[in-house]
């Protein structure tokens, strides 16, 4: 079956059961739940946890997450990055409870003023963070895994993550229209294997719209067969910018032939 899942909407508040009801009536195989506004407590209990895993076994739906982007994980100021990582350990503890396959975590955002010895610093930083994030998640047994986001959005720019702390790759089509078509090909091929799951939205090479699948100008075609053909396994995780955007995505998917024949490709689900 198709490995194909939407991602909640992370601004609209709607509990996460009606996130299942949503995958569930548009047949979408994954749900991949964005730690944004479901952060503040009661939401990250192990009580709400072990219930969402057991509401998304009864409808047959795999989880996966998203660890918070909006703050950066690297920050210079204490006091942000304290509670930054608070948010990401315990998004971490939550994810490992409700059985979520994998999390996907953003390069840290360099800010105003991006001097060399500002980019310097930050990386060193970044050391420490991402080991204590890599950590975490290996002891919780969810597979971590490193998107490509601007300005870390580059094969270079993710080995470096990769190697250092020995995470998988969340390979965003999208971003990749963004720095240079077809750029997705040649880090398919690179990172084989190591490829946790697809972020599917479309964009006019300009601007980073994620607009619903085929209302841009990413040829999907190409991209499902070279991701076939590199051996990877889903999920496709499709993210837009609300509910009738991705019944949109789901529609074009379906109708227009692009994945071609995906019975042969398998799930990474963990059930
Ligand atoms: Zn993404």
């Amino acid at each position: 079956m198709l490995a194909i899942g939407v991602q909640n909407v992370a601004w609209e508040k709607a509990s996460l059961s009606s996130w299942l009801d949503f995958a569930q009536e548009n047949s979408a195989k994954w749900l991949d739940i964005v730690f944004e506004y479901y952060t503040s407590p009661p939401f990250l209990t192990a009580k709400a946890a072990r219930q969402l895993r057991r509401q998304a076994e009864e409808k047959g739906i795999s989880l996966s997450g998203h660890l918070p982007y909006l703050a950066s994980a690297v920050d210079f100021n204490p006091y942000r990055q304290a509670a930054t990582r608070k948010l990401m350990l315990e998004s971490i503890r939550f994810a490992s409870i409700s059985g979520m396959a994998m999390l996907t975590v953003h390069p840290p955002y360099p800010a105003w003023p991006e001097t060399i010895d500002y980019v310097a610093r930050l990386q060193r930083v970044a050391q420490k963070e991402y080991a204590t994030l890599a950590r975490a998640a290996k002891r919780a047994d969810v597979t971590l895994a490193i998107e490509n986001v601007e300005p870390f959005n580059t094969a270079d720019d993710l080995r470096a993550f990769v190697d250092a702390f020995d995470l998988q790759v969340t390979m965003d089509i999208g971003h990749w229209n963004i720095s240079g078509k077809g750029h997705y090909k040649t880090l398919l091929k690179a990172f084989k294997g190591i490829v946790a799951n697809m972020h599917i939205h479309d964009n006019d090479g300009r601007g980073d719209r994620h607009w619903p699948l085929g209302t841009g100008n990413i040829d999907w075609r190409a991209v499902f067969s070279t991701a076939k053909q590199h051996g990877f396994k889903g999920p496709a995780i499709i993210e837009n910018m609300s509910r009738p955007d991705l019944v949109q995505s789901l529609e074009f998917l379906r109708r227009s032939g692009v994945m071609g024949r995906m019975r042969a490709w398998d799930s990474r689900s963990k059930k």
